[in-house]
């Protein structure tokens, strides 16, 4: 007889996952309900309310995103933003040539008429938030499918979002939250001219280069400076040179206190994406499939790009922002991997799932009790065309190529006689080229075809890939290093002069030339097939997911009544809180919170580009010239604290528990890297160059003293 326990019973006995101390995002405008109780006991000094307000100013207001993907914090009165050197790096990089290398020996603009405009950069401010679940989800039905689901929420957002910023300067966005059971609306300016005031070289900047990401000890200078250019109504406005300083409405407060174990943090930023209420097969996915594919593809595309970088330094600028993104996500991936292996997180979620079911069961709710089954086949169902997405978008569009000529296909799909529409998709394509040639190097690419063309065919399904490519393999008889070397010689895509002299030419022209083109050739064969047999049949099914795991959600929150939970991160504005923390990553090995300049001293290799050691710095280090950024006889350089964070967060301001700015966030600690899927209280560490060790760099290394004069500090 099957052994019906009582509901209570179960109640208690169900396996909860904890949520552990320190562990949260927390949506800023519910601290107030959900976290000051907690956040004062953990030591936080000020009003909740200083943190965030609908009402009055906060330290909201000097919080922005930097460019697309960073944290950016707003440290004087005159529009100084503080964040990372790798959140700053695209633009320092466009600002550079192999006569003025601001990557390899920063830059410092001494006036502030030296102060460089990067083009295409945007600071973001959040005006306000606020919670506009009921008018969105009105409409919205159990009968709808997802798509009208979908569509009905977009419609409302918009006219949301339209009343809103209607007469007003402003944009604005709707996100889902809980997985699409709660939606937010938020107002931002969006400033336009902004320019770079000071970077360190990359020997301070990146410091410790690839070896030392996501790892602790850490001894990273990692931040640049930029500001916000207004125009005389100190309003947003696009570059101008008779733009001016942006006059903030608020910036932080500098503490020169400095940490030590145990003091409150905070963290106040844009976490970008975390999936902690995924259940046990998405992280069987993770796990077996995804993680280690697209491992496994980088580590061919990042062994040809660095062999390439060493060749000349006109490939090493051209290629090193491409080279620090693929390998920060490789690295994290390992990390990951390694994390969730360690914790059983796919185990613990599975104990999880039982207790749910049970849970359901027992409650009578039929529609949860199938939850776990139904996202179970749903998985299974998806995972063959997930992992082909992978290799398609990871090897075979890796091939900078074939992505360049697959963007051609909306050209080449306009109708012969509009040549308006033809005019005007040309002129994106002679703005994308520019882009793409400034970065490219076709003897590097031309590697990459040859090496991740193979990977690509080798790892997916037979009928995934297009009939064309199968066809090129016969021809070839597999050798595609020969089928590289034919493309690359013929193809018009890979030479900037070629595709100049082709655009001059007639529209007929153009089209037939690229009709015949191999790469292009190449490209939308892959490109069309890859849409018909993967991406859309894998919607559908991605529809389903995201409906089940909405429910899943739900169900959730109801079964925990009792806890506080935050929702993951969608690179909307969170605050984080732990504490100064250093941890022990194995067995017999504690680490301290805290790295100074002497162990930048005795990591130092001259023969190492990662560990090279500016003269400059040596020579203050020698003289003990630290002025008031000194501890005892040496300087502090970065702390790790507890406080949950990913990426997003990087450039965010680390707050003490006054709310005054006492570091800059850039990363998180190897044996942690797994937190966007599974925190791990007593190994998740986020990582901050202390602010001290920042403006010594400023003040004594770069002597650029006009900077910290704006500045707001206390000692
Ligand atoms: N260094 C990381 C990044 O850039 C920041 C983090 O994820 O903690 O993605």
């Amino acid at each position: 007889m099957r052994n019906v326990k009582p509901a209570w019973l179960l109640a208690m006995l169900i396996y909860v996952l904890p949520l552990r101390a320190d562990e949260g995002m927390w949506l800023p405008f519910l601290l107030k309900q959900l976290n000051e109780q907690a956040m004062i006991k953990n030591g936080l000094k000020i009003p909740v309310a200083d943190i965030y307000s609908d009402s009055q100013i906060s330290l909201k207001d000097a919080v922005v995103i930097f460019g697309g993907g960073c944290t950016g914090e707003v440290i004087s009165s005159n529009g100084l933003v503080l964040t990372n050197h790798h959140c700053g790096y695209g633009a320092i990089q466009a600002l550079s040539s192999v006569g003025k290398d601001y990557l390899t020996h920063g830059y410092w603009a001494m006036n502030q008429s030296d102060e460089l405009p990067c083009s295409g950069l945007t600071v973001t401010f959040i005006v306000s938030i606020e919670e506009v679940t009921l008018s969105v989800l009105e409409g919205v039905n159990e009968a709808m499918n997802e798509q009208e689901r979908d569509k009905t929420i977009r419609s409302k957002s918009d006219l949301l979002i339209a009343e809103k910023i209607k007469n007003s300067h402003y944009s604005a966005f709707v996100r889902p939250f809980f997985n699409g059971n709660r939606y937010f609306l938020f107002v931002t300016e969006v400033f336009k001219d902004i320019r770079l005031a000071g970077a360190p070289p990359s020997s301070i900047g990146n410091f410790g280069g690839d070896t030392d990401n996501w790892m602790w000890p850490r001894h990273t200078g990692d931040f640049s400076l930029f500001r916000i250019y207004a125009n005389k109504d100190n309003r947003p406005a696009t570059y101008s040179p008779d733009n001016v300083p942006y006059k903030t409405r608020k910036h932080f407060t500098i503490s020169l206190k400095g940490v030590k174990e145990g003091d409150f943090t905070m963290v106040y930023g844009f976490p970008g994406r975390t999936q902690q209420y995924i259940p046990s097969f998405a992280i069987d996915l993770i796990e077996q499939h995804q993680n280690p594919a697209r491992i496994s593809i980088r580590d061919v595309r990042l062994e040809i790009m660095e062999q390439g970088m060493k060749i000349s330094d006109t490939v090493r600028i051209k290629y090193a922002s491409k080279q620090k993104g693929l390998s920060n996500a490789y690295k994290k991936w390992k990390g990951e991997l390694l994390g969730i292996r360690r914790l059983q997180t796919a185990e613990q979620k599975r104990k999880f799932e039982n207790n749910f079911t049970e849970w359901a069961n027992a409650a009578g709710k039929k529609e949860y009790a199938a939850l776990t089954s139904g996202l179970k086949s749903a998985y299974e169902n998806i995972q063959p065309l997930l992992i082909a997405a992978d290799y398609y978008n990871e090897a075979a569009m890796g091939i900078e190529l074939l992505s360049f000529a697959a963007g051609w296909m909306k050209w080449m799909e306009i109708p012969a006689g509009d040549t308006a529409a033809l005019r005007k998709e040309l002129d994106n394509r002679k703005n994308t080229s520019a882009d793409f040639f400034k970065n490219y190097d076709a003897r590097i690419d031309q590697r990459m075809f040859t090496d991740l063309l193979s990977v690509y065919y080798r790892n997916t399904r037979f009928d995934l890939i297009a009939p064309y490519l199968h066809s090129l393999h016969k021809k070839y008889d597999g050798n595609f290093s020969k089928m590289a070397t034919d493309v690359f010689r013929k193809s018009v895509l890979c030479s900037e002069a070629n595709l100049h002299t082709l655009w001059s030419k007639p529209y007929k022209k153009i089209h037939s030339t690229l009709a015949s083109d191999p790469a292009f050739k190449l490209a939308s064969e892959l490109a069309s097939h890859f849409k018909e047999k993967v991406q859309l049949p894998s919607m559908s099914l991605q529809e389903k997911l995201n409906m089940l795991n909405r429910k899943y959600m739900a169900a959730q929150i109801e079964m925990q009544p009792d806890k506080n939970f935050y929702p993951d991160a969608n690179f909307t504005l969170r605050v984080a809180y732990g504490k100064v923390q250093g941890y022990n990553p194995r067995d017999g090995v504690q680490y301290h919170y805290m790295t100074t300049l002497d162990g930048i001293i005795e990591k130092e290799d001259p023969k190492n580009d990662e560990f090279i050691v500016p003269a400059k710095l040596k020579q203050l280090y020698q003289q003990k010239d630290f002025g008031r950024y000194a501890i005892s006889s040496t300087l502090p350089v970065a702390f790790t604290a507890s406080n949950h964070t990913t990426g997003g967060n990087s450039g965010s301001p680390v707050l003490n528990a006054y709310g005054q700015l006492i570091g800059t966030n850039f990363d998180r600690v190897w044996e942690g890297t797994m937190s966007d899927l599974h925190f791990d209280p007593e190994r998740c560490r986020n990582i901050s160059v202390d602010i001290r060790y920042t403006l010594f760099i400023i003040e004594k290394f770069a002597g650029c003293r006009r900077l910290i004069d704006e500045l707001t500090i206390t000692e």
